[in-house]
C-alpha cells in the first residue's frame, strides 16, 4: 500500500526484518505515518507517479510543526508551547532556540560531569540554553583513546584513566553502537536523539531501521562534531579531568574538586565553583559511588543482569540483513538455599552479528567483557550476551551487603574470572554443548573474535550453582526455539558483569534533583536511570530541560 502514496503523504518511522517462524517467508515490515489531510489535498497527478511509489528511506527533514524539543518541554512544562525545530536548529547550528528567544541576565555555571550520552546531551540542551557549561570527563578525547584502546587490543597495556570504559563519548563509543531502546522507539524523546545524531553524521537510515545501528566507525566522527559543537556553543570541556569529590555547603553542591587524570601534570587538584552539578559518570565509575556515601548520600542497590558472552561463526549470508536474534525465557525460583519468590529472567543481549568481544576492565586484576563491532558488522563471529538477572537477594546469598552490595557482587565475579582465565585479560571460555554437559572443553576449541586470549574452562566454577541451572534451563528452551542453539561451534566467555548499573541514586521525578543533596543531577546509566546509548542520551537531555527550568532559564510566557 505504501507503495502506492506519494512520498509527501507518509512518513516511514522504522523498518525491520521479520524471519520467524510463524511466517511464511522472510519480509521487511516498514511502520508508516500517514498524513491524511495531506493526501486528501493532493492533486492525483501530483503523486500518482511512478518514479515516486518507491518509499524514500532516510529522507526524513525536521520540519517547523514538528517541535521535537518542544514536546519535551511541554512535559516539563504542564503542556505550554514552545516553538523550537529540535535540539540543532537547520543545518546543524544552534537554532533560534529559547536561548535566543530568553536571553538569560547572568549566566547561571554548571559542570556536566562525565562525556557518555547522558553527560553529552545534558549538555547540549544547557548550552542551547545559554547556560555556562563546564564538561569534565576523566579519559581523553576520541583520538588519544582511540590510541590508548589499540594498547590495550594489541600490546595489552591498560590505560586506567582512558579504555573503553572512560574517555569521550563514554562506555558507548567503542561499542557495536546499537542505537535500540525499549523506551518507545517512535517517541518524541528517542527522535530527538536519533536526529540529533544524524545531525552529527549518523546516516539517516537510523531514524526508520528497526534495529538502528552505527558501529564504532561511525561514532568517532560523530563525537568530534558533537565536540565541535558544544565548543561553538561555548562550553568549555576538560578532558583528562577527574571529578574527586563534591564541595557542598549547608546540604547544597556548590562545586567539585577535579584532578589530574592524564598523567601530563597540566595541573594537579583544584576546587571549581558551580551552581548545579550534573553526575553523568556511568556505572563503571564506582569511585564515584564510593564518594557519593561519603556525603551520606542515599544509595540504592538494584536488580541488574550479568552474563556469559556468547560469541559463534556467522555460517554466510543472503541479501537479508545479517542475522540477528533475541529470546528470552523466565525461569521460575531456585531451590537451592536462596529463597526466590519472583520469576528470574534470563534473555539473550545487544546482540551482534558479525562484531567483536573486548575487555571492558579499568583494573588488571579484574575482567569483564563485552560486544563492539564496526558499521560493516564483516567479521565472521557473531555475539550476544546471554543475561540472568540477579537481584539484592544474590548479593547477600554471598554476604554482600549494604548499598554497594551489587557492585561487590559484580567485582567477586569479575575476580573470579580474573583467576580463572590465568591473568593478562585471557578470558575462560566453555562451548554451549559443553556447558549444557558440565564437561571442560577439549583444548581445541572454536575460534574466538576475543583478541586478547582465550582458556578453555568449566564455567560451572564461575557462577552459584543457581545461576549456571537458571542458564542451562534458558539455553535448553532457545535451542528449541533456534535450533542449533547449542552446538560446540559457539563458544561461552565469561562473564559480562555491566549488562547495566548495580546501584540507583535517588532523585526527584520531576525536578531531577537528588534527594539527598541539593543542586547535584544524577543522570544516565550509572545513576540507574538508563540502560543504553539511546536511554541515557534521552535522560540526559531531560535532565538538562529540568535544570534548565530550575535554573529559571524558561519563561512565564512559553
Ligand atoms: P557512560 O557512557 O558510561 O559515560 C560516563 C562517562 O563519565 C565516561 O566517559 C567516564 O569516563 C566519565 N566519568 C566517570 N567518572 C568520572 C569522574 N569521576 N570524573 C570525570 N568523568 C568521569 N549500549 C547500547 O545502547 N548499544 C550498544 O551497542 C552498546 N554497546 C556497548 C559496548 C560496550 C563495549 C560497552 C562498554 C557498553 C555498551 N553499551 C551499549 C552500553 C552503553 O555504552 C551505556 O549504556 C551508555 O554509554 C551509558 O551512558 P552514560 O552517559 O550514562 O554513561
Amino acid at each position: 500500500v505504501a507503495s502506492m502514496l506519494p512520498p509527501e503523504a507518509f512518513t516511514v518511522l522504522r523498518k525491520s526484518f521479520d524471519a520467524r517462524k510463524s511466517q511464511k517467508e522472510p519480509k521487511f515490515v516498514y511502520t508508516v505515518e500517514l498524513d491524511v489531510d495531506k493526501l486528501l489535498n493532493m492533486e492525483p497527478r501530483t503523486w500518482d507517479f511512478i518514479s515516486r511509489l518507491e518509499p524514500k528511506i532516510g529522507l526524513i527533514e525536521h520540519t517547523p510543526h514538528e517541535r521535537v524539543v518542544g514536546d519535551l518541554v511541554n512535559i516539563i512544562h504542564d503542556n505550554k508551547k514552545l516553538s523550537h525545530d529540535g535540539l540543532l536548529g537547520e543545518n546543524g547550528h544552534c537554532s533560534s532556540s529559547s536561548s535566543n528567544k530568553h536571553p538569560v541576565s547572568k549566566k547561571q555555571k554548571v559542570a556536566v560531569v562525565g562525556s557518555g550520552p547522558a553527560g553529552l546531551f545534558a549538555s547540549l540542551v544547557l548550552a542551547e540554553f545559554g547556560v555556562d557549561v563546564t564538561l569534565i570527563e576523566r579519559g581523553q578525547p576520541v583520538e588519544k583513546r582511540g590510541r590508548d584502546i589499540g594498547a590495550l587490543v594489541v600490546r595489552k597495556i591498560l590505560q586506567a584513566e582512558s579504555n573503553f570504559c572512560f574517555g569521550e563519548g563514554g562506555a558507548g563509543t567503542w561499542s557495536d553502537g546499537k542505537l535500540v531502546t525499549r523506551i518507545g522507539r517512535n517517541s518524541g524523546s528517542v527522535l530527538s536523539v536519533m536526529k540529533t545524531l544524524v545531525r552529527f553524521g549518523a546516516p539517516e537510515s537510523i531514524l526508520i531501521d528497526g534495529k538502528p545501528h552505527l558501529g564504532t566507525d561511525r561514532l568517532i566522527p560523530l563525537l568530534r562534531n558533537f565536540r565541535q559543537h558544544l565548543q561553538d556553543l561555548g562550553v568549555n570541556i576538560r578532558f583528562g579531568t577527574r571529578v574527586d569529590d563534591l564541595i557542598v555547603e549547608n546540604g547544597h553542591v556548590v562545586g567539585v574538586h577535579v584532578s589530574d587524570s592524564s598523567g601530563s601534570s597540566q595541573f594537579s587538584s583544584e576546587n571549581l565553583g558551580f551552581d548545579a552539578v550534573v553526575l553523568a559518570v556511568g556505572h563503571s565509575a564506582r569511585d564515584v559511588y564510593q564518594m557519593l556515601l561519603s556525603h551520606n548520600m542515599e544509595l540504592i542497590p538494584k536488580d541488574f543482569a550479568y552474563s556469559k558472552l556468547a560469541n559463534e561463526v556467522l555460517n554466510g549470508r543472503g541479501k537479508v540483513p545479517v542475522a540477528d536474534y533475541k529470546v528470552v525465557e523466565y525461569v521460575q525460583g531456585d531451590d537451592n538455599n536462596v529463597p526466590f519468590t519472583s520469576q528470574r529472567s534470563c534473555y539473550s543481549f545487544c546482540m551482534c552479528p558479525g562484531g567483536q568481544v573486548v575487555v571492558t576492565s579499568i583494573n588488571p586484576s579484574e575482567l569483564c567483557i563485552n560486544g563492539m563491532s564496526f558499521s560493516r558488522r564483516a567479521s565472521k563471529w557473531a555475539n550476544a550476551a546471554l543475561a540472568v538477572t540477579v537481584s539484592p537477594k544474590d548479593f547477600s546469598a554471598l554476604n554482600f551487603h549494604g548499598p554497594l552490595a551489587g557492585v561487590e557482587f559484580q567485582r567477586e565475579f569479575e575476580q573470579r574470572a580474573a583467576t580463572m582465565g590465568g591473568g593478562n585479560f585471557v578470558v575462560p571460555v566453555q562451548t554451549v554443548q559443553d556447558f549444557m554437559n558440565n564437561k571442560l572443553s577439549a583444548t581445541t576449541i572454536p575460534s574466538s573474535s576475543y583478541r586478547l586470549g582465550v582458556k578453555a574452562a568449566n564455567l560451572h566454577e564461575l557462577f552459584p550453582v543457581h545461576i549456571t541451572q537458571a542458564l542451562q534451563h534458558s539455553i535448553s528452551t532457545f535451542d528449541q526455539e533456534l535450533p542449533g542453539f547449542i552446538s560446540n561451534n559457539a563458544l561461552l566467555h565469561g562473564v559480562e558483569t555491566r549488562t547495566s548499573s548495580p546501584v540507583q541514586i535517588p532523585r526527584n521525578p520531576d525536578t531531577f534533583e537528588s534527594t539527598s543533596l541539593g543542586g547535584l543531577y544524577p543522570v544516565g546509566e550509572g545513576a540507574g536511570y538508563a540502560g543504553g546509548i539511546v536511554s541515557a542520551a534521552v535522560d540526559g537531555m531531560y535532565a538538562g530541560f529540568a535544570l534548565a527550568k530550575r535554573l529559571d532559564l524558561y519563561e512565564d510566557d512559553i
